[in-house]
């Protein structure tokens, strides 16, 4: 990677079947015409979203969230009964050649959990042996559809803990983005670094900022523009900033593929413009993997400005490897 040059991974989280479906064709659209690569994250299970409306009774905040982001206006109502009133779906099975096709494109598709809703409600409670029964149902999946080896996956909701770090390295996946935080790093694990290089997500989502009432929806793009021109950033933490501007942003198919097609679109063609360069997570991981002097990190569950429930965090260097 250019020293010199600011770089952007743009990572899309598929969780749902509408936003498979409606979503990453539309987004893959407007990246091809712009001649940007991304890295696709697609949950390879059922869609049971329905069952996150159970958050609305088990963690605070996400009722708030639902609202604010117009969640079933975002979702679809039927997305919302998946799992509960209606059946649950798989997200790729039904239309595989969605899936062929992002395989056969300059982008790429590595696996994001198997039951999305699962993942992000239970993983903190399940031991090893459920971990990576998990783990494996999304990789396997993955690979018969794909017909090659996973090497990478990136956590629903960045729930990560010690047991998916260990299944990870068992897997012998090459990176992973499981967390929050400002630059790929490896995790530590308490007796020793963990092997699997971390990629966390550098930027809020759009869904955490979305009526925030300090942004109004006009002014969403050039706060959003703001912060990819910043260093990463996280929270109050403080920390020794990368020598060279890369930021990972994290968008949603069902979000930015659906209602804020346009502000996306305007996001990548200013970034574009102002000269960032567009890589996919595996470029990124082969060029901080070959340059070395990776951090060592702590991993902590934190809450984070517009989101529910807390996610996995990068702390400051313990180390380097
Ligand atoms: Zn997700």
């Amino acid at each position: 990677m250019n020293a010199g040059i600011p770089t952007v991974s743009l990572k899309i989280d598929v969780d749902t079947l509408v936003g498979y479906l409606e979503g990453v064709p539309r987004l893959a659209k407007i990246l091809d015409a712009l001649g940007v690569p991304a890295t696709f994250c697609i949950a390879m299970g059922p869609d049971r979203s329905g069952l996150a409306v159970r958050r609305v009774f088990t963690k605070r905040g996400f009722l708030s969230k639902a609202l604010r982001t117009r969640a079933a206006a975002t979702y679809g109502l039927r997305t919302m009964l998946f799992g509960t009133l209606l059946p649950a779906p798989l997200i790729v099975q039904g239309r595989p050649e969605i899936f062929r096709q992002l395989l056969l494109s300059p982008h790429e598709v590595i696996p994001h959990g198997w039951d999305h809703v699962n993942w992000h409600d239970y993983l903190v409670h399940w031991d090893l042996d459920r971990t990576r029964r998990e783990l494996k149902l999304a990789t396997e999946a993955y690979e018969r559809l794909a017909g090659k080896p996973c090497t990478a996956f990136a956590s629903p909701g960045w729930q990560w803990t010690r047991n998916s770090a260990l299944v990870e390295e068992e897997l012998g996946l090459t990176y992973a983005a499981d967390t929050r935080g400002w630059a790929p790093f490896f995790a530590d694990l308490g007796e020793r670094p963990g092997k699997v290089l971390q990629i966390p997500t550098t930027l809020p989502t759009l869904d955490e900022i979305i009526g925030r009432p300090d942004i109004p929806a006009k002014d969403l793009l050039d706060y959003l523009l703001g912060l990819f021109r910043r260093p990463p950033y996280l929270g109050a933490q403080s920390f020794v900033p990368p020598s060279r501007l890369h930021h990972v942003f994290t968008a949603h198919a069902e979000i930015e593929g659906r209602r804020w097609l346009t502000l996306f679109e305007d996001l990548v063609g200013t970034l574009m413009a102002e000269g960032f360069r567009f890589v996919t997570l595996k470029e990124l991981a082969d060029e901080i993997l070959v340059a070395g002097g990776i951090p060592v990190c702590r991993v902590v569950y934190a809450d984070l400005p517009g989101r529910a429930g807390k996610v996995a965090c990068q702390l400051a260097p313990s180390g380097r490897a």
